[in-house]
């Protein structure tokens, strides 16, 4: 079954009960048993629900891989993939990894005995420098956020299995309908279904998908015993989401495809960040792990902070705020808002300042986008 057939039809049978032909939004905490024990294979709604099953299954489908296991957000994910970790053992993390993640590794599992190094993880040699004897987990999240940098997924998987460390990709930007990091050897997929699996800004979840069977009990097991899981109507409208995630992606990918080759060269602008555009330095490593580029791009202004600020406040369409991935546009400004609680001189070094915006580039019709554009770039030159 390929991508779109599998996100509709995957685990959505009609419904035995009622031949509902969409998966009900089954709102109920319990489950009725016929004798005790005897039941229909739902109990209670923290171990099991019907609705959260069907996402569970598309998802592992779409991801290519064995098990699917959805969350109350894309943190409460992340948390089930790091309660596998035990003290004394060590994480080689990407630096620019999804703020939260940074500060779930250094504010909650630093404290527990579990250590976390940060380094520039499109260079496998910077992370084969970091890995140490108790190294157990690479993460990586590629294309990366701000600055879309690209992480080889193949060679972070066999660095990864040549110490015994699992390889876990984060995989909200590109989506598997442009990125399968299972098929390159990563070992866990996560993701925050809050962005484009749901699409249109109104859930908030996450998800994990892995092939290996252990790996998927530890992590079921821990779901039910910590219990962060989805309510089923999030659960319902991430399924609905996904219906709609291969036609989302393409309008996504070629909009923003289009408005990174408008700002490349126009005079108001420093510099272009976009994996689709042959100048990016990993052009060819993210045309060969993924179908299409995405719907990030990121724009340094050349007149410094106050044209950054000009720009975003000329913008119409484009609604200036955090979070990504839905069917709208959005631009914001990662060192007062996403990065804000960066250190300053880690973002200097890094290349956050105050003229990088991040625009989440929707699916409205291009032309208005590039119009919007326009206007603001138009505005920056008089400041
Ligand atoms: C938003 C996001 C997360 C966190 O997900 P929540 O659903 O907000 O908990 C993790 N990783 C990436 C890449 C994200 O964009």
């Amino acid at each position: 079954m390929r991508f779109s057939t599998a996100a509709i039809h995957v685990g959505q049978e009609p419904d035995t009960a009622t031949g509902a032909t969409i998966v009900p939004i089954y709102q109920t905490s319990t489950f009725t048993q016929s004798m005790p024990g005897e039941h229909l294979g739902y109990e209670y709604s923290r171990s099991g629900n019907p609705t959260r099953t069907a996402l569970e299954k598309v998802l592992a489908a779409l991801e290519g891989g064995e098990h699917g296991l959805a969350f109350a957000s894309g943190l409460a994910a992340e948390t089930a993939v790091l309660s596998l970790l035990r003290p004394g053992d060590h994480i080689v993390a990407a630096e620019d990894l999804y703020g939260g993640t940074i500060r779930l590794l250094r504010r909650i599992f630093e404290p527990l005995g579990i250590s976390s190094t940060f380094v520039d993880a499109g260079s496998l040699d910077a992370v084969e420098a970091a890995i140490s004897p108790s190294t157990r987990m690479l993460w990586v999240e590629t294309p990366s956020n701000p600055l879309l940098n690209i992480t080889d997924i193949r060679g972070a998987a066999a660095l990864a299995h040549e110490t015994d460390a699992l390889l876990v990709v984060d995989n909200t930007f590109a989506t598997p309908y442009l990125q399968r990091p299972l098929e390159f050897g990563a070992d866990i997929v996560v993701h925050s279904t809050t962005k484009y699996a749901g699409g249109h800004s109104d859930v908030v979840g996450g998800a994990i998908v892995t092939s290996d069977e252990t790996l998927a009990e530890r992590i079921a097991f821990y779901q039910n015993a910590a219990g962060a899981v989805p309510g089923p109507f999030d659960s319902w409208l991430v399924l609905r989401g996904l219906k709609t995630l291969a036609l989302r992606m393409r309008m996504h990918s070629s909009n923003a495809a289009a408005i990174a080759e408008r700002l490349v060269g126009d005079p108001a602008v420093d510099s272009v960040y976009y994996p689709g555009l042959t100048t990016h330095p990993a052009h060819d490593l993210a045309a060969a792990q993924m179908d299409a580029f995405g719907g990030m791009v990121s724009v340094r202004l050349a007149g410094g902070g106050p044209a950054a600020r000009a720009f975003l406040g000329e913008l119409k369409l484009f609604s200036l705020a955090e979070s990504l991935g839905g069917v709208e546009s959005l631009a914001s400004l990662p060192a007062a808002m996403t990065h804000a609680s960066v250190p300053e001189e880690e973002r200097a070094r890094r290349g956050i300042d105050d003229a990088l915006i991040r625009l989440s580039v929707g699916i409205e019709d291009l032309e208005d986008l590039l119009d919007d554009m326009g206007h603001a770039l138009e505005a920056t030159r008089h400041v």
